[in-house]
């Protein structure tokens, strides 16, 4: 079998000193500066000139302004790169049926990363630790860095949190760990008494820390709508809500990764309910379940961890499988809030949502059956949020309503 090449991402926060933070923020401005110049060079054109027409006024541009001169090469091509891949997704939303607008031009402030594409960056320190980060036209910046990066390294995007701290998020490209296969399959039922139920019989509950986080953000934000618009204590909550806010993130993705890699590891085939088609059904009183999101991102990180480690990922049909007896198929209805699942048919007692996870998993065995595991295609998803999918979204629909 030949190794497959997979991506794979290692966050390391950034500790620059003043003088680069200073440096930091001016490549961000100088970068959304040229977002938006390129932008307005669309402005009145019937057609939208090519990205590589535009590319070659870059070398003139950074002659004229210092501006611009002052930012890696490639850091200014990807920028060009972005606004591209903005609009490519985009007119993806609109052929999916989506109401889209257009892009738009964007504020001081409200361009967050840059990019420096394949030069201009070094990985400096001894071994597994990393003591700094080297940036082209920036410098040393210092690190903390838990972990050895393995591969080539792409890619590096630099982030600015609302809350005011700096990230790198580098791109590696690596070889995948196939994993042996352990002949086990399991059903995982979503639900909303725990984070999860699996044919085991086991339930994930949603982690009792993230909980009080949560609470803790509601609470932060609560303090700050009283906070009189435009004072000094607004601004000051603002940030403590923001700081809050990436805590929870934190917390929860690295639930969801703990998580996934668990079944990803322990499993060759992993069943669940398809949540779009879910959604589809319940969105008559269920519609606002905050636990959705969450749920969406565990998918896609099943699914690519899945696709890595050559794992087989099944998504079912979601009707009756709540309701059908797992051991004889008989249909027993139940109201949301009965948590037990008891059939008057073969006497088979057992919880709810273990119940469902059984049914999920027998589901998808079928929906599989003679069809060798490895062989069937692991649905992927593009991961539209690491393109800033939703952002856009959002963006499009704002500007929509200005119109
Ligand atoms: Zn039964």
């Amino acid at each position: 079998m030949v190794p497959l090449k997979v991506n794979r991402n290692y966050r390391f926060r950034l500790y620059p000193s003043r003088a680069q933070e200073m440096k930091l923020l001016g490549t961000l401005d100088s970068c959304r500066c040229l977002y938006n110049y390129f932008l307005g060079e669309w402005e009145g054109k019937d057609k939208i000139p090519s990205r590589y027409e535009l590319q070659a006024k870059l070398p003139r541009l950074a002659n004229e302004n210092p501006h611009y001169a002052n930012i890696h090469s490639k850091t200014r091509q990807y920028v060009l790169f972005q606004l591209y891949s903005n609009l490519k997704v985009l007119s993806r939303l609109k052929k999916n049926g989506r109401k889209v607008g257009r892009l738009r031009f964007k504020k001081y402030g409200r361009y967050k990363t840059f990019v420096y594409n394949q030069t201009g960056f070094k990985l400096i320190g001894n071994g597994n630790r990393y003591q700094k980060l080297y940036f082209f036209k920036i410098g040393e910046i210092p690190i903390r860095a838990h972990r050895k990066v393995e591969g080539k390294i792409k890619q590096v995007l630099v982030k600015r949190t609302p809350s005011g701290r700096w990230f790198a998020i580098l791109s590696v490209e690596t070889k995948s760990e196939r994993l042996g296969t352990v002949g086990k399959a399991i059903g995982l039922d979503l639900n909303i008494e725990n984070y999860l139920t699996d044919s085991n019989g086991k339930s994930i509950a949603h982690p009792h820390a993230l909980l009080k986080l949560e609470k803790n953000l509601n609470r932060e934000q609560r303090k700050l709508a009283k906070k009189k618009n435009g004072s000094k204590n607004r601004l000051k909550q603002k940030l403590k809500v923001a700081r809050v806010h990436e805590r929870v993130t934190n917390k929860r993705m690295d639930f969801l990764h703990k998580l996934s890699t668990r079944y990803i590891s322990s499993y060759d085939l992993i069943a669940m309910e398809d949540l779009a088609v879910r959604k589809m059904m319940e969105s008559s009183y269920n519609a606002k379940n905050t636990a959705d999101s969450s749920w969406s991102t565990f998918i896609q990180m099943l699914s690519y961890k899945a696709e890595g480690a050559g794992r087989t990922l099944v998504k079912v049909d979601p009707k009756n499988t709540t309701q059908n007896c797992s051991k004889c198929g008989n249909h027993v209805y139940k109201q949301i809030w009965v948590r037990i699942h008891k059939c008057p048919a073969c006497g088979l007692v057992m919880d709810r949502d273990h119940n469902a996870a059984i049914n999920i998993l027998n589901k998808a065995l079928k929906e599989v059956g003679s069809v060798r595991p490895e062989l069937t295609p692991v649905e992927m998803r593009p991961l539209l949020h690491l393109m800033g999918g939703a952002s856009l979204v959002k963006e499009a629909g704002s500007s929509l309503q200005k119109t």
